[in-house]
Formats: structure tokens, sequence, C-alpha cells
């Protein structure tokens, strides 16, 4: 039985590893990489003596074994540029979903200048941060509605001025296709898009300007196969497929369409529509009845449910924070890999100017709780220290139920981080939820325990009234 992608074992993977334990990957042993590599954090070019002819046949082995069943597509060059698709498995679950669908935000060819120039930076600009994370918007789909080769070319060179962002070029028309990809073939843009009317035209532009192309063939599966299937075979390689984006009543269809698509390829091993899907939520701006608030909401619940059910890319035209904030966070959960905690990095943290007789807390590196306790403590203003221990990413209670917290380590962390040097006062204020180590705490570390409030929001209020601490 051919095994799920991700069910492939290290033992699978070892046998065909040049097995000599170099090191030159990083790695002690070859069974050490074999085991990153059947978990994905590690690439086949990670292992050098490997890319020799004398591997040829078993990296082909290695390829078929671990590539991912939705084909990884480049849009964009340098540094700027965005990885869509390369899903292994259909839910998250089974392993976890490699590259986050990149945004792309539209302008048409007959915005004038100024207004085209500030909607271009202000998608490059957009950043909110969460959680030690910063979650930006991704790339600029150009959209031809002028019909005219020159206003479209233009527009596209306007848009390369103005950011570095990969590009979605979209007509239907090759003619209009042409002069903007000779201007912008560079820069790697996504063609959007071929049909059944045009596929030829446009392959041949794929083909000469090595670009990725789109196929669209709306609420049509057999359609979209069909013409997947003979781009392929005219040479057209890197394609994202486009089933269509319906919002209000088409909602439903939509969300089967990818679905159906996405199980195909993951569950029935269904090659032929295995490449990256692009939803467009920017369709709820086509409604002409609709409130511009009432269109936006549309697309912010569209582009959610197309990130969670499938879509690898998705164009949108709302840049409002109300709508775009929600989504970026949502890409955040889906595309965190669950087999890992967000962590940050352990060590001591310092609040404002402390001096010697600044208060010292301590808290875990998940990383949910090491933003709400420093959120906290800054809002607050106040001058002080912070341990934060590592607990592989787990939260105070977790960590202590699980034995990953410990008067041991939280020992440990008061001499390493160096915070004897730098207080002449020996109190630690603990959390509330780590009370029960105070005692073990005292007698491993030699300092005082102080237990703080169970929930970090209670920091300045307890601070206020506790520190400095009276003399006993
Ligand atoms: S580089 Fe390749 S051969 Fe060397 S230890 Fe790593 S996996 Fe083994």
């Amino acid at each position: 039985m051919k095994l799920a992608k991700a069910e492939i074992s290290p033992i699978d993977i070892y046998k065909f590893l040049p097995r000599t334990n170099c090191g030159e990957c990083g790695e002690k042993t070859c069974m050490a990489f074999a085991t990153k590599l059947a978990s994905r954090e590690a690439r086949l070019s990670d292992c050098p003596p490997l890319l020799k002819p004398e591997f040829k046949e078993a990296y082909q082995k290695l390829w078929d074994m671990i590539k991912p069943p939705v084909k990884e597509i480049i849009i964009g060059a340098g540094d700027n540029a965005v990885r869509i698709g390369g899903k292994l498995v259909m839910y998250r679950h089974e392993l976890a979903y490699h590259h986050p669908t990149p945004i792309a935000v539209d302008v048409t060819d007959e915005t004038p200048e100024d207004e085209l120039v500030k909607r271009v930076q202000g998608v490059g600009k957009f950043l909110y941060k969460y959680i030690g994370r910063e979650l930006t918007l991704d790339a600029v789909a150009v959209r031809s509605v002028s019909d005219n080769p020159a206003t479209f070319k233009s527009a596209v060179e306007k848009t390369m001025k103005a950011t570095d962002l990969p590009l979605i070029l979209c007509s239907l028309n090759p003619d209009v296709m042409e002069p903007a990809l000779i201007a912008a073939h560079k820069r790697r843009p996504l063609i959007y898009a071929a049909t059944a009317d045009n596929w030829r035209d446009m392959a041949e532009l794929a083909l000469m300007y090595e670009c990725p192309l789109a196929v669209f063939a709306p609420n049509d599966l057999n359609l979209l196969k069909s013409l997947t299937k003979t781009l392929v075979e005219y040479g057209v390689e890197d394609l994202v497929l486009d089933p269509g984006t319906f919002t209000g009543a088409g909602v439903s269809n939509t969300i089967n369409n990818f679905t159906m698509i996405r199980r195909a390829v993951c569950k029935k091993k269904e090659e032929a529509l295995g490449y990256p899907l692009i939803g467009i939520p920017m369709t709820a701006w086509l409604d002409k009845k609709a409130k511009p608030e009432l269109k936006a909401w549309r697309e912010g619940y569209v582009a959610s449910m197309l990130m969670t059910r499938y879509a690898d890319l998705l164009i949108m035209h709302s840049l409002d924070g109300w709508v775009q904030l929600p989504i970026v966070v949502w890409r955040f959960n889906i595309y965190t890999d669950p087999r890992k905690p967000v962590t940050v990095e352990p060590g001591l943290k310092v609040f404002g100017k402390p001096d010697e007789n600044s208060p010292v807390m301590f808290t875990t590196n998940y990383a949910l709780t090491f933003f709400t306790v420093q959120s906290d403590i800054e809002s607050a203003g106040v001058d002080g220290y912070l341990i934060v221990v590592d607990t592989e990413g787990l939260s105070v209670q977790s960590a202590i139920a699980g034995r990953r917290l410990t008067s041991d380590m939280i020992a440990d962390a008061i001499k390493e981080t160096g915070i004897e040097q730098k207080v002449k006062h020996r109190q630690l204020i603990t959390p509330g939820m780590a009370a029960r180590l105070s005692g073990e705490i005292e007698d491993l570390s030699k300092w005082q325990v102080m237990v703080g409030p169970t929930d970090s929001s209670g920091i300045p209020k307890y601070l206020k009234e506790q520190w400095p601490p009276k003399e006993n």
C-alpha cells in the first residue's frame, strides 16, 4: 500500500540516504536527518552528498516519497517571492500546513496614478504585530478593466515602481497581457488567467516569459481538470487553479469546489489537480447594489472560509484593518505548526530602566503567556526584570502539571540569567499558578518567593501594593 504523505517513517527515508553520518546537513547522523525529513523540517537539498551524481536514483526515490501532493509554486523573484501550495495533507492536524496563504490586494489599470501608488504602498505598509510575529499583506493584483494593452502596461509599470511585492497580472485577453508581461516578466508575476477560450495563447505567454499561469474554469471542475491536463501536456508546469469564487448564495458551491479538489488530490491521489488554489473574495464587490461595508464584510468572511478550505492564494479588494486583521490572525493560527507551541526565546527580559532594587518576576516561554505578561508590565510602566523559563512553549499551569516547569529549572534560570549580579535583593515574584513550587524554589535558589497574581493583569496593582517588600 502506498503510504500517505504524513505517514512516511524515518526508516523508509533512511534506506535511501548515503548513511555516512558525515554531519554536513547539520545533524549528527543520517537517522536524525531522516527524522527531520519525515516531519518536513528539512529539505532533501540540505544533504549535500545526496546531490552527487551517484545518488541520483536515491534522490529521485526520496523525492517521489516526500514530494507534496499539491505542487509548490513560486510567484515573484528575489527576497520578496512567495511560495504557495506545497501542501502535504488535507487536514492541518495530520501534519502541518506549509506556505501560509499570501493575500494580494487589487488595483485596476484605470485607477488614477496618485491613488494607485498610495494604494500599492498601503499594501506594503500593512503590518500587525501579533504575539511577536509580524503579520503582513503579500502581493498586488493589477487588473485590466480598460482592456487596453498600453493602459494595462502603464499601470503595471507604475505598480512595479511603487512596490517590490510579487504581482498578479489579471486580464483574460492575451493581447492585453503580453506588453505588460514584457515589462514585468523578470518579476515572475502570476498570469491570470487561462480559460477554455484563450488557453493556447496564455500558455505561449507563460512558456515564453517563464511565469506561472492561473487556470480559470468557474464552477466547472471537469473543465478545470481538462484545461489543466491540456496545459501540462503543452509544457506549462507551474499552474494555479481557480474554480471560481462566488459570494452570497454561491458560497457553499465555492467551498464545495475547493474542498472536492483538495480531497481528490490528498485522499484520492488525483495528480491532475495537484496545484495551488486561488480564491478571489473580492468578487463580493461585484454586487452593485450592496453598501460598501456589506461588501467588505462579505469579502472578509469568504476570505476566512476560503483560507480554511483550501485557498493557497487570495485576491482581495478591501484594505481596511477591520477586514484584514481577522484574516491575517486567522492565517497565523491555521499555519502555526500544531506540533510545536509558539514560543519566545527564554532568558532575561528587561522592562523600562530597572535598578538593583527593581522587582524580578518569572514566566514561561509560551508566546501567548509571555506577550500577555509583557503587555501588562509595559502598560503599567513598570521598571523590572522578567525571567523567561524554557518550558518548550507550555503555559505556567500546563508546564507545572507536565513537569516541564520545576523548581530546579527556575533555580537554574536564576543562575543562568545573571540576575543575581543585577539586583541586590533576593525576592522572586512567581505567577500565582506556580505558588505550589514556592518552598522548593526557596530551598534550591536561596531566594525568597513572593506569590504574585494568578492573572498577569493583576501585576500593576500587585507591585503597587507589595513592592518593595516590607521588612520582616
Ligand atoms: S549530510 Fe546526508 S549523508 Fe551526511 S549525515 Fe546528513 S543525511 Fe547523512
